[in-house]
């Protein structure tokens, strides 16, 4: 699925999807309705995938909602400003100081 960088509004960046979708939830419809009868249902007719899927969800190792991540990418190799001795931080806004925080938008930073 193409994902592209923007600002998440906070001056953050954010992957968003082909929707503008920061997060996707991949819940099945059964489970967001009735919860408890999906869990009963599975236990029934599976119990070795319940007992494995129950522990990975109440562990925090698996979950139907996640945020998007983009693949691992060439880092960036052009020219970077510093600022208060500091290389810059690539902001959605523009460069970045680390110490003050101040932005520099990448027009004039160029
Ligand atoms: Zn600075």
């Amino acid at each position: 699925m193409p994902l592209r960088h923007v600002d998440n509004g906070r001056g953050e960046w954010a992957m968003v999807d082909p929707d503008g979708n920061a997060y996707r939830d991949d819940t099945p419809a059964e489970l967001k309705a009735d919860p408890k009868g999906w869990w009963d249902r599975l236990a029934a007719a599976d119990p070795g995938a319940y007992s494995n899927l129950l522990a990975r969800v109440q562990l925090g190792h698996w979950s139907w909602y996640h945020a998007h991540r983009a693949e691992p990418t060439e880092p960036y190799a052009g020219p970077v400003p510093f600022c208060c001795d500091s290389p810059m931080w690539a902001s959605p806004r523009g460069w970045a100081c680390r110490v003050t925080g101040d932005l520099f938008p990448y027009e004039a930073a160029a």
